[in-house]
């Protein structure tokens, strides 16, 4: 679809989930969506297109509510977001947790200004690359340890090579084997970020010892891969792209995993379920996912939700 028809509008609220039917989106960064909403406003003011609300943490929060989104796990894996993340699940007791990491794709950029990337230029670099990857780590460890109660997993962690290229690979391994360490000294779940790594990943984990809780965020794997994951009891949690057409792989690592081993996430405020593809995702839009997962189940969606829900109490306690 071209920048220029790009439908920049919120998605109509779905259908909502039965009250005994409630959700955990279990990876979502609803701080970011408040200025990607910002921005999606700014670029349909440019082409004369109607106004696009620039809705508040708060009132992203009540509209998953009012779609059957009782909490989120919010995902801070920058180095200035972790506090951010641990800030929203203190003001929400009730509905929002936190989980803490430094993003593979961050964990090549600090202390390292100027590593060439795949296309020889430049890496994008913020000022808090300045602090190198121990310190930053450092600080995902001190603030796990400062809040027992809101940070409920490590997160996001783990490799991805679509964007950096074999040179970076053993910079992200060492920080993936730092996060897996982490989550066992702490006890806590790990969420996994695995683009393009799917064998680096699996090899990490196996050569380590996985964490008892593993959790494959935004799964995208293979019928294959689903099989391992089943094998070592690692949870799969599905975004919108369980609902593309030519992710019959994902569909079908549902049926192989079972729904005691699947979660349901946003990863807000991309990946948005059909047949919304493109537009902002909030938590909010879970249920259209889960419809998805139904259809691939062939369940109701409410029985999907009660056992994603299930589930989410089994891996992060809440
Ligand atoms: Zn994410």
């Amino acid at each position: 679809m071209s920048k220029h028809h790009r439908n920049r509008s919120w998605a109509p609220a779905p259908q909502p989930l039965p009250e005994d039917a409630t959700v955990i989106d279990d990876h979502t960064h609803v701080a970011s969506v408040v200025p990607f909403a910002r921005e999606m406003n700014r670029q349909a003011h440019e082409r004369g297109q109607a106004d696009v609300p620039v809705f508040s943490v708060d009132e992203l929060l009540n509209k998953a509510k009012d779609s059957g989104v009782e909490g989120i796990i919010d995902v801070g894996c920058e180095l200035p977001h972790l506090q951010t993340a641990i800030e929203m699940a203190l003001q929400h007791p009730d509905s929002v947790h936190a989980a803490v990491a430094i993003h593979p794709n961050e964990a090549v950029l600090h202390g390292h200004r100027g590593v060439p990337g795949p296309d020889g230029l430049p890496v994008k670099y913020q000022p808090w690359h300045d602090a190198s990857f121990e310190e930053a780590f450092a600080k995902v460890g001190e603030l796990a340890k400062a809040y027992p109660r809101q940070v409920v997993a490590i997160g996001e962690t783990g490799m991805d090579l679509f964007r950096t290229g074999e040179a970076a690979i053993d910079m992200q391994r060492e920080a993936f084997r730092a996060h897996i360490a982490l989550a066992k000294e702490l006890n806590l779940p790990m969420q996994i970020h695995d683009r393009d790594a799917h064998q680096e990943v699996v090899e990490t984990l196996l050569r380590d010892g996985a964490p008892e809780r593993t959790v494959f965020h935004s799964y995208s794997g293979d019928a294959e891969m689903a099989e391992i994951a089943r094998r070592h009891g690692w949870y799969l949690s599905f975004s919108g792209t369980v609902s593309y057409k030519g992710n019959d792989g994902i569909r079908e690592s549902l049926r192989i995993v079972g729904l005691d081993h699947a979660m349901v996430e946003t990863d807000a405020p991309y990946l948005s379920p059909m047949p919304f593809r493109g537009r902002t995702n909030a938590p909010y839009m879970i249920p259209y996912t889960l419809g998805a997962m139904a259809d691939a189940v062939d369940l109701p969606v409410a029985e999907v939700a009660r056992a994603t829900r299930r589930t989410t109490r089994a891996v992060y306690g809440i």
